[in-house]
């Protein structure tokens, strides 16, 4: 389960918006309950979006996230005493439910949010876990604040 406030969830479906048709992506900052289950309440407390690092021809169905950005990622949450929950992109005229590429770049652990972008209008908005035997993924309960 994530959790995620109105606000930011406004935030990842405008970044979707405005990048439409292309991809946008970022990345989820937040903590993580105590007992260290995934099942049991991650908190996204910030977002940061990312430059979509693929070649402006495939940004329409990809995107990529530089390592040296996922390492500033990794020290911004830190100094927050934060974690990197996962990623966000968006889906432009797709649903919101993740492809092969995504499966085949995704790492067990992280929350993966889509938010659908139909005709510019971000539409789904959905979350998802790579189980770790890297078979599948499972949909992730989004709770509201
Ligand atoms: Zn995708």
């Amino acid at each position: 389960m994530i959790t995620l406030s109105a606000d930011r969830e406004e935030a990842i479906r405008r970044e979707g918006e405005r990048a439409y048709p292309n991809e946008c992506c970022g990345i989820i900052l937040g903590s993580i309950a105590e007992d260290g289950t995934s099942d049991n309440g991650r908190v996204v407390a910030d977002i940061l979006p990312i430059e979509n690092a693929r070649e402006a021809g495939e940004q329409y169905h990809r995107f990529r996230i530089e390592p040296e950005d996922l390492m500033k990622a990794e020290l911004a949450a830190r100094k927050r005493k934060l974690d990197v929950l996962g990623f966000y992109h968006s889906h432009p005229d797709h649903p919101a439910k993740p492809s092969d590429y995504d499966k085949e770049h995704a790492l067990p652990y992280y929350s993966y949010i889509i938010t659908a972008v139909e005709k510019g209008k971000a539409g789904d908005f959905t979350s998802w876990e790579l189980k770790t035997d890297r078979s599948e993924f499972l949909q992730e309960h989004i709770k509201r604040l």
